[in-house]
């Protein structure tokens, strides 16, 4: 491996990988770190992605990597464990199996980690029969039973929601607060059935979920059960380049973390920029896609004006 780049790319999903091709084109060196196991790994398909519709989320990936390497972009499988700052203002990046490369700009896009309910038999079935995003997969489980696991405030909107894609929607109170009087109207006029004992598992028939277990036992069918997830940012790597975490609410509700960064992506340390889920958490894949190429173009400008600064410095002293 070439030790010193223009660029190191910590993390190889959309964003990673889109922000690999416009810094390639852009004739930049770079090198992507990624892990290989993207957030939607789990899911059959890749859905709203134009022009790739419903293609499996590693091959949608194979096919960017293969696209970096045509312009000369390097990935490599592996794990980022440290990036800290050299006294030339880049940076050096130690990977898992103990080798280090430098780089002038660092573009971190490791994604968020999603933090499911602890409900038992639910992980299992996560990105398959258990579901967080009726863009993704409403289509999919169209027309049957679909239960929402409530588990915070946001439960209701959630019900009404996917009440889109199916008549036959319940909503499973379980931790979730108290229905105010304006709530259960609004469930009961969408015709939401709404179920207040608490959930104890979920039942499977041929690895798929059927239904899901109640407190006192009864078992409520259902195809697909729709759960909140706590997004947090996968930002440890950040901290010891001082970029911390800061909280995202929605609905007056923290629903996880996020990298804080302005629209190119660049956060408050300079040299060091972010795209994708890391910092945006309801970014979709072609939304994470695309603020990697936002990214890669903003990093190929700093660079320029660096690049201009010094030029002008060597030309004077040059005079
Ligand atoms: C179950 C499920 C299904 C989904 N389905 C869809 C869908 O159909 N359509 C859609 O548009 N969106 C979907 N999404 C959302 C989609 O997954 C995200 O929008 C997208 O993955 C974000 O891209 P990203 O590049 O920011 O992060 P990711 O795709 O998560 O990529 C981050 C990459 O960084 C790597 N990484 C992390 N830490 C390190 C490190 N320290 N060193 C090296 N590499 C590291 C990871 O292994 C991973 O490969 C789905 C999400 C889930 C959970």
């Amino acid at each position: 491996m070439d030790t010193m780049y223009d660029v190191v790319i910590v993390g190889g999903g959309a964003a990673g990988l889109s922000g690999a091709l416009t810094l390639g084109r852009a004739r930049r060196r770079v090198l992507v770190v990624d892990a290989g196991r993207p957030r939607n790994a789990p899911a059959e398909g890749v859905h709203t992605y134009l022009g790739r519709e419903g293609l499996s989320p590693l091959e949608l990936l194979a096919a960017g990597r293969e696209e970096v390497a045509g312009y000369g972009g390097e990935v490599v499988t592996g794990t980022v464990e440290t990036a800290e700052r050299l006294e030339d203002g880049g940076f050096r990046v130690v990977l898992d199996d103990g080798s280090e490369v430098r780089a002038a700009r660092l573009l971190v896009t490791t994604g968020l980690v999603d933090e499911l309910p602890d409900v038992p038999g639910l992980a299992e079935l996560w990105g398959k029969d258990v579901l967080h995003c009726p863009y993704c997969h409403g289509w999919e489980v169209r027309d049957q039973a679909i239960g929402v696991l409530g588990t915070g405030p946001l439960s209701v909107h959630q019900a009404l929601l996917w009440r889109q894609w199916s008549e036959g929607v319940t909503l499973f109170l379980h931790t979730a607060p108290e229905l105010d009087a304006d709530q259960r109207e609004q469930l009961a006029a969408r015709g939401v059935t709404v179920v207040a004992e608490k959930v104890t598992g979920l039942e499977t028939a041929g690895g798929r979920l059927s239904g899901v277990r109640l407190a006192d036992g009864h078992v409520v069918p259902c195809r697909a059960l729709a759960v909140g997830t706590r997004l947090t940012a996968r930002g440890g790597l950040l901290a010891g380049l001082g970029v911390e975490t800061e909280d995202v609410e929605m609905g007056g509700h923290v629903i996880g973390t996020r990298v804080p960064a302005d629209p190119s992506g660049a956060t408050s340390v300079p040299g060091v920029w972010v795209a994708g889920n890391v910092t945006s958490l309801v970014e979709q894949v072609i939304g994470s896609a695309a603020a990697g190429v936002r990214a890669g173009a903003a990093i190929n400008a700093d660079l320029i004006a660096e690049e201009t600064r010094r030029a002008v410095a060597a030309r004077a002293a040059a005079a």
